[in-house]
């Protein structure tokens, strides 16, 4: 059976989680601490802060830009559904605008024509790691006076040019930045996430919110030689991240540099193989972009069964998975009225599929998901002669 993906994790973190249990001290310890200086440095963040997971860490970042009950964030339906989930929990309401059916980001050229007295930010979903074009979307943001989030869910280790520069997601371009640990992430704890930011105030809003609101840290109140009394000025929030889950995100991290390589050599063998299935479009990556090819998504040719196709690799012991989703589509948004039409979105969802992409994939393996795509292709046509 060839997965979707598989987490490279070893040893090593084991060792380090095993660690951490010896030592007594369990949850947003001193490891947590390490592991944020370690991620800021990573991606040249000023801040960064351990949260539960990505869902929760874009909550905070929206509650503290101050999306709150009929505030409006623009961002792509084409996404997984957490990150409008995060915007509902506010009390806040997605915009929904198309995608660019090359990149599967957020459209700029969408954005201004959404953009209502209620807009408070737009959310940039850099999707399967590809980044948004935020050298476009950036000037939109200041023009109208909006915050940027960034839902970098997928995309640690992508890296943007700007101004002539290279620079990794979460190095501040939009407001906050937040990352998931999920293991169909590149990096993986298990379950976990990390918002970045340049403004200290959200940093400490955050920092607030993930621990009950309460004003002192347990690093800080344990190391005190005098009585330290903490206070509560914000109803605050369970979020922690354990440092069991720190501590192995410490040597995940130090695996990323080799992690994106090995992807983006995949993804290049991927593209020469795919060239010889006729009608298949293999992902782009912009002039401007580096994607850590978080996920694989190739579009298939019109009249291809997208579904046929899928239990046919299945059969086949190749595990796929359906173009990203598309959030207005499900029963939960039903209620939610559509501003726009989204044929890009919908369109990438029921005509792509996702390809198997993971660390310690081969090149046989490579060779029998395409060997094995060409093949179902060719049976699930569903205009029969048009190969
Ligand atoms: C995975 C994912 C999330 C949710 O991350 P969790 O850590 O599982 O909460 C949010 N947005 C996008 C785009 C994702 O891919």
């Amino acid at each position: 059976m060839i997965p979707i993906a598989s987490p490279l994790i070893g040893k090593e973190e084991a060792d380090a989680a095993a660690s951490v249990v010896l030592s007594g001290w369990l949850t947003q310890g001193p490891q947590i601490l390490a592991f944020e200086s370690e991620f800021a440095a990573s991606v040249e963040a000023d801040h960064a802060c351990a949260v539960a997971n990505c869902t929760v860490a874009l909550h905070l970042a929206l509650m503290a830009i101050g999306v709150g009950p009929g505030a409006e964030v623009i961002m792509a339906s084409h996404t997984f559904i957490a990150s409008a989930n995060a915007v509902r929990q506010c009390g806040g309401i997605p915009v929904f605008i198309d995608i660019d059916p090359v990149t599967f980001t957020m459209d700029p050229d969408k954005i201004a024509p959404a953009i209502t007295s209620r807009t408070k930010a737009i959310m940039c979903i850099h999707q399967m790691g590809m980044p948004c074009d935020m050298e476009r979307i950036l000037p939109i943001a200041r023009a109208y006076g909006l915050k940027v989030i960034e839902d970098a869910a997928c995309a640690i280790g992508s890296e943007i040019q700007i101004g002539g520069v290279w620079q990794r997601i979460g190095y501040p371009h939009g407001d906050v930045a937040c990352f998931s640990l999920h293991p169909r992430k590149l990096l993986t704890v298990g379950d976990g996430g990390v918002l970045t930011t340049s403004d200290p105030e959200f940093d400490r809003i955050f920092r607030l919110g993930r621990q009950h609101g309460m004003s002192v840290p347990d690093t800080v109140r344990h190391n005190s030689s005098i009585v330290v009394i903490e206070e509560y000025p914000i109803a605050g929030f369970n979020y922690r991240l354990t440092d069991v889950q720190g501590a192995i995100g410490r040597v995940q991290l130090k695996r990323l540099d080799a992690i994106v390589a090995r992807r983006r050599e995949l993804a290049t063998v991927y593209k020469r193989m795919l060239a010889e299935v006729p009608g298949v479009t293999p992902p782009a990556e912009p002039t401007w972009a580096r994607t850590n090819w978080q996920s694989y998504c190739v579009r298939l040719p019109d009249g291809a069964n997208q579904v046929a196709l899928m239990q046919q690799m299945l059969d086949q012991g190749i595990a796929t998975r359906r173009g990203i989703m598309c959030v207005h589509l499900e029963r939960a948004y039903a209620d939610l009225e559509l501003r726009f039409p989204l044929p890009e979105s919908e369109r990438a969802r029921d005509r792509c599929i996702l390809l198997p992409l993971f660390h310690s994939m081969t090149d046989d393996e490579q060779r029998h998901v395409v060997s094995a795509l060409k093949d179902a292709l060719s049976n699930c046509l569903e205009q029969s002669g048009s190969i």
